[in-house]
């Protein structure tokens, strides 16, 4: 019922020359995928000649960060509309670097979460619990919070467009990954507090992506699960052949 959507995240990795080379060996690699929508975060430098150079193709581009206002004086911010006018689809958001490096609260995730949404954008909300909270058994707690939040205020008809990545912040580059069955009963948890807040319907319909240390070698056993929909791949998708191997094991 619910279509995967695997991501890659390049984070600041990338000139605007090897995101044109990297997409362009993706999209050949890619042409025969059908049951996968494929998407790209890039740098802000890269995107506009990403998203002419994916054109026609099966992938999307998404930004990695935005501003929560159309326009003004905001010296050196990229809003909502900045993006839409170059036809950037996707928007990720409270990424745990995000979080943790620019102290980014679950209240101006939300006021970003809706301004991507106003202007008919796809936010990609990002949620994560640090070891720390893991081992303290307050993972549900954390979780539960981000997602509150992150999409107070949002119509169950908004809240249907996001997507949400649970991303343990703990088996973010570390090579760590949950297991399987760990991600599918957080997953579920995920999807149980979405749908006391927008009804089950809506929660049925939405899609939680994976992410943390996904790779090819782990990638099936994780998209298997019921409750995990797609990935949001950060090392594993800086090159087109290893983020082709994971979209395949979805395809
Ligand atoms: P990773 O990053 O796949 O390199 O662990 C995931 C992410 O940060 O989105």
């Amino acid at each position: 019922m619910r279509r995967l959507v695997i991501a890659g995240n390049w984070k600041m990795y990338k000139n605007n020359k090897e995101a044109v080379e990297t997409l362009t060996q993706l999209k050949d690699l890619t042409k025969e995928v059908k049951n996968v929508d494929i998407v790209i975060g890039a740098p802000f430098t890269c995107l506009s000649d990403a998203v002419k150079n994916v054109e026609g193709s099966n992938i999307k581009i998404a930004a990695e960060n935005v501003y929560p206002k159309l326009e003004g004086a905001y010296t050196g911010e990229v809003s909502p509309k900045m993006l839409k006018d170059i036809r950037v689809t996707y928007v990720i958001l409270g990424h745990s670097e995000r979080r943790e490096y620019f102290k980014e609260s679950d209240e101006f995730i939300n006021q970003k979460i809706k301004a991507v949404l106003e202007i008919g954008m796809k936010p990609i909300l990002c949620i994560g619990e640090k070891l720390e909270e893991r081992e303290g058994g307050k993972t549900l707690e954390v979780l539960t919070k981000q997602i509150k939040g992150g999409l107070v205020d949002l119509s169950k008809e908004e809240a249907e467009k996001v997507i949400v990545a649970y991303e343990p912040v703990w088996a973010i580059g570390t090579g760590k990954t949950a297991t399987p069955e760990m991600a599918q009963e957080t997953h579920r948890e995920i999807r149980n507090v979405l749908a006391a807040m927008f009804g089950k319907d809506k929660a049925d319909k939405m899609i939680i992506q994976y992410g943390g240390s996904m790779k090819p070698e782990n990638a099936k056993d994780l998209l298997s699960q019921e409750d995990i929909d797609g990935g949001l791949v950060g090392g594993a998708s800086l090159k087109a052949d290893s983020f082709f191997e994971i979209i395949k094991t979805g395809n």
